[in-house]
């Protein structure tokens, strides 16, 4: 009746990118990198949801040579990995998802992110849960270089 799945995602952060993270346009001097708008949360997220079913990742799903998801919003892959969910017979229970980022503090957009995730996964705010943490500046993460985000998902198997 239960599954649970995780997921994480990398992108490279570089000059000349909107940072896009949990569906929300951050500004910043950096964004991420990537075929789609590279937002590592949702992207995060749509692997856990997947990964709950085993049907696959979001590369398999979302070719990223694929012209039709060049610069693609991630909101509408998280929305069709949902579908695929619901598809199957499931509903979300909720998401936990910790985004690793040196710059910029994320806090105050984490209520308009659980906004936005909630409402394409028909989930209560308080459903997705979203954490941030630095790395205390070692590693890719702490260079700048890169932004990391983990989620895991718990799916419920809905009544007939
Ligand atoms: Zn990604």
């Amino acid at each position: 009746m239960f599954r649970i799945g995780q997921g994480v995602d990398f992108h490279q952060l570089v000059t000349g990118r909107d940072l896009w993270l949990g569906g929300v346009k951050i500004p910043h001097e950096k964004g991420a990198k990537g075929h789609s708008d590279a937002d590592v949360i949702l992207h995060a997220i749509c692997d856990a949801l997947l990964g709950a079913l085993s049907l696959g990742d979001i590369g398999t799903h979302f070719p990223d040579t694929s012209v039709e998801f060049k610069n693609i919003d991630s909101k509408i892959l998280l929305k069709r990995s949902y579908d695929l969910i619901k598809a199957k017979g499931y509903s979300v229970v909720n998401i936990d998802a910790t985004l690793c980022l040196e710059q910029p503090k994320i806090k105050p957009y984490v209520p308009e992110m659980q906004r936005v995730i909630a409402a394409i996964l028909e989930l209560g705010d308080d459903a997705v849960s979203i954490k941030a943490t630095t790395t205390e500046k070692m590693g890719f993460v702490g260079r700048e270089e890169g932004v990391v985000a983990y989620a895991s998902a718990l799916l419920m198997k809905r009544e007939k």
